[in-house]
C-alpha cells in the first residue's frame, strides 16, 4: 500500500522540474506529508527547490530514499540518488554476501563541473602551543544549495587558481568531521579538519607548501569556495545502535571518526536522532606526535568521561611515550598492547574496524592484530578478507 503526496506547494526557485522520492521507514510525517505506513514504500513530490531540505528532513525522521526519480513530464530523467539493485539473486548468493550498506547515501551531487559555491564560515587552529604543523577546523555553509551527506563521506574543493600547465587545478579530497546535521545541528553546513602539507623540494631543499591544503589553511572567513561531492561508501557507520566501533586514526584520520562520535555521543545530536541512540562501544585509538596534537582534545575526552561504559579512548603520543622496547610510541604499538582484547571484540559479527589517516599504517595494525589471531588458530590475512567482504573492515589512508 503506498501513499503519495506533495511537498512545499510553492517553489522558490524558476527552476519547477518535479521529483518522486521513494521513500521507507517512516512511521509518520511532521504534517506537511500525507501519513505513511511503518512498512512498504511512501512516495513524495518534491519540487526541485525543496530537494535539499527535503533528504534532510526525510533523514531526521529516519526514513530511507530508496530512490528519486524526474516526475512525468520532467526534462530530466538522471536520477540523484541511486536505488539499491533489486534483489533478483539466489539465494545462496544472497545469503553468503552481507548486504552492501550504503544504497541510500547521496553521492555526487555537486560534480567539478558544476561546484557548490560554500562560503567559509570560519577557520580555526586545532594543534595548540608546542604542537607539531598547522591543522584547522573549517566549516562552510551549505544553506544555499542541495549538498547532504552523512558521517564517513568526503567532498572535494576545487582550490583557486591554476597548475604550472595553466589548467585549473584539480580537486583534492577531505574526509568530512561533522556529522549530517552539521556542527550547529542545524543542517546548514560541513566541516573540515585539514592539515597543510609542507615538505621539502627533494632536490633543491626548498620548502613546498601543498597547494589545495595551504589554501584551505589560509582561508578568510566570508570567502567562498568550489565544492564537489559528497563520495565514498568505505566510512559508512553501521546503522546499529549497539554495533561495536573501533577506530583507528593518526592526525587528521580523526575527522571521520568525530562526526561518529558526536553522532552517537553529543547530547544535540542524540535529540536530533531519536532512532540512533548508541548503546554499543566505541573504541578510539589516536596516534600524534606530540600532546598538543590531540586534536579535539576537550571534546573527546568530555565525551569520554560522560560515557565511559561506551567509549574508549586509548592515545598514542609518538614522541611523549615509549613502547615496551623503549621506542617511541605510535597506534600500531598500542594495537599490540591490545591486541588479544581487540581479536576477540573483534570476532563478534556486530563489531565494526575502520582505519583513517596515515597512507601505510595498516601494516603495523595487520602485524598486531596477527600474533592475536594466530594464538587461536586463525589466518589473519584470510579473516580480515572476509571482514572486509562483510563490510565490517574499512580503510581509508593518504
Ligand atoms: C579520501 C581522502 C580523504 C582525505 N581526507 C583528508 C583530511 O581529512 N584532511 C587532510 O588534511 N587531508 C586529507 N586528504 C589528503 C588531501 O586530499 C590532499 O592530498 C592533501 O591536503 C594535500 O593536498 P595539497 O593540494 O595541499 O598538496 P599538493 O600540492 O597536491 O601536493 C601533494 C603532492 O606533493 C608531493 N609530496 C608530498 N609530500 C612530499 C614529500 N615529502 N616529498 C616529496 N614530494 C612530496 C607528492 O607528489 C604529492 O602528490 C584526504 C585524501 C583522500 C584521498
Amino acid at each position: 500500500m503506498y501513499n503519495s503526496s506533495v511537498i512545499g506547494g510553492s517553489v522558490s526557485t524558476s527552476d519547477s522540474r518535479l521529483f518522486v522520492y521513494e521513500v521507507e521507514g517512516l512511521g509518520s510525517t511532521d504534517g506537511s506529508a500525507a501519513p505513511v505506513r511503518q512498512s512498504g514504500s511512501t512516495f513524495v513530490t518534491v519540487p526541485y527547490g525543496r530537494m535539499a531540505e527535503e533528504t534532510r528532513r526525510i533523514m531526521r525522521m529516519g526514513g530511507k530514499i530508496v530512490s528519486i526519480r524526474a516526475a512525468n513530464g520532467n526534462n530530466s530523467t538522471a536520477p540523484v540518488i541511486q536505488s539499491a539493485p533489486a534483489a533478483s539473486k539466489p539465494m545462496a548468493e544472497t545469503k553468503a554476501k552481507a548486504k552492501k550498506p550504503g544504497a541510500n547515501v547521496p553521492i555526487n551531487i555537486y560534480k567539478p563541473k558544476t561546484p557548490y559555491l560554500g562560503e567559509c564560515l570560519s577557520n580555526d587552529a586545532l594543534v595548540a602551543e608546542g604542537g607539531v604543523g598547522d591543522v584547522q577546523h573549517i566549516k562552510f555553509d551549505l544553506s544555499e544549495g542541495d549538498l547532504t551527506y552523512v558521517e564517513g563521506q568526503s567532498i572535494g574543493i576545487i582550490p583557486e587558481g591554476t597548475d604550472d600547465n595553466g589548467k585549473p587545478h584539480k580537486l583534492r579530497l577531505y574526509s568530512i568531521a561533522s556529522t549530517r546535521h552539521g556542527d550547529d545541528v542545524d543542517d546548514k553546513t560541513v566541516s573540515l579538519c585539514v592539515r597543510q602539507l609542507t615538505y621539502k623540494h627533494p632536490e633543491s631543499g626548498e620548502t613546498i607548501n601543498g597547494v589545495c591544503s595551504t589554501y584551505l589553511c589560509n582561508l578568510e572567513p566570508g570567502t567562498k569556495v568550489k565544492i564537489t561531492g559528497p563520495v565514498g561508501k568505505e566510512m559508512l557507520l553501521p546503522e546499529d545502535p549497539d554495533a561495536k566501533v573501533i577506530m583507528m586514526g593518526t592526525g587528521t584520520g580523526i575527522a571521520p571518526f568525530r562526526a561518529y562520535l558526536w553522532r552517537m555521543f553529543k547530547d544535540r545530536e542524540r535529540e536530533a536522532n531519536p532512532d540512533y541512540s548508541f548503546k554499543g562501544l566505541a573504541w578510539l585509538f589516536f596516534g600524534v606526535p606530540k600532546t598538543p596534537n590531540i586534536l579535539y582534545k576537550e571534546e573527546l575526552e568530555e565525551m569520554q568521561a560522560k560515557y565511559p561504559d561506551n567509549f574508549r579512548l586509548t592515545y598514542a603520543i609518538s614522541r611523549e611515550q615509549q613502547n615496551s622496547e623503549g621506542g617511541r610510541m605510535y597506534i600500531q604499538h598500542r594495537i599490540a598492547e591490545y591486541a588479544d582484547e581487540l581479536w576477540s571484540l573483534i570476532q563478534d559479527q556486530k563489531t565494526h574496524v575502520y582505519i583513517c589517516g596515515l597512507r601505510g599504517m595498516e601494516g603495523g595494525i595487520d602485524e598486531a592484530l596477527t600474533a592475536a589471531a594466530a594464538k587461536t588458530g586463525v589466518n589473519w590475512d584470510e579473516y580480515r578478507r572476509d571482514m572486509k567482504k562483510g563490510h565490517r573492515w574499512h580503510v581509508e589512508t593518504y
